[in-house]
């Protein structure tokens, strides 16, 4: 069966160790996960049931391509993060078999035009006109759990123009990867290639032309990005 226009390119990210690359599906967002960019964004951190809001494949912004700076926004902010990316997908996944839906880990960057999403909230409207934009999920490449296992702990931070502007530790998740697999996979059925943003630590700040992102998750991954 032959399609009646072309189909788009499936989305993907080179893997570590490997000529062949991931497909991309979709990219999930936990908001609100760690207690000091709760407490920043104005928001209680006490451990409520972990919230989602989506970007779609085609955001990925593999690394070593520069941020394009988008329209219709004045104050676009990063937000770096831990990834995990689906190897097996599935629906009510119980966290203690999470792991084993995991093919590797990356780090990325949830790119937010904060005043749409301001507004948004302001008005009680949808989204993905703040977060799911081209270009908005800058990521590196997928380190394979076969190389590096599962990270629980470990530096999270991001430099801009060579100052730290975010610090803290992945262990500080309120909501671990296996819990939120868990959640989740209640609403929606996970399929492999699907990406899980899982949060970013305080520090977020807005971004301008010129400027050069650069952060780490030990024992992760590292990814530069230049906003152009
Ligand atoms: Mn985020």
């Amino acid at each position: 069966m032959a399609y009646v226009i072309s189909p788009p390119p499936m989305p993907t990210l080179p893997v570590e160790g490997s000529t062949n690359v991931f497909p991309v599906g979709r990219i999930f967002c936990v908001g609100r996960n760690y207690a000091d960019h709760a407490r920043e964004m104005g928001d209680d951190p006490q451990r409520e049931p972990p919230f989602f809001f989506l970007k779609p494949g085609s955001a990925i912004l593999p690394e070593g391509r520069d941020f394009p700076y988008p329209a219709f926004s004045e104050s676009v902010h990063y937000e770096f993060e831990l990834v995990a990316a689906l190897g097996i997908g599935g629906t009510n996944i119980p966290a203690t078999d999470a792991p084993k839906h995991i093919y590797g880990y990356a780090v990325g960057l949830d790119m937010t035009r904060r005043d749409l999403q301001d507004q948004a909230k302001a008005l009680r409207r949808p989204w993905e006109a703040g977060k799911a934009f081209d270009y908005s999920a800058p990521c590196s490449r997928i380190q394979p759990v076969a190389r590096i296992g599962h990270p629980i702990r470990g530096a999270i931070w991001l430099d801009v123009n060579g100052k730290r502007a975010q610090n803290s530790d992945i262990a500080a998740l309120i909501w671990n990867i296996p819990e939120i697999l868990a959640e989740l996979s209640k609403l929606f059925t996970l399929a492999p290639g699907d990406l899980i943003f899982t949060g970013t630590p305080a520090g977020v700040g807005p971004v301008q032309r010129g400027d050069v992102l650069h952060g780490c998750v030990e024992g992760v991954a590292e990814l530069t990005v230049r906003v152009v």
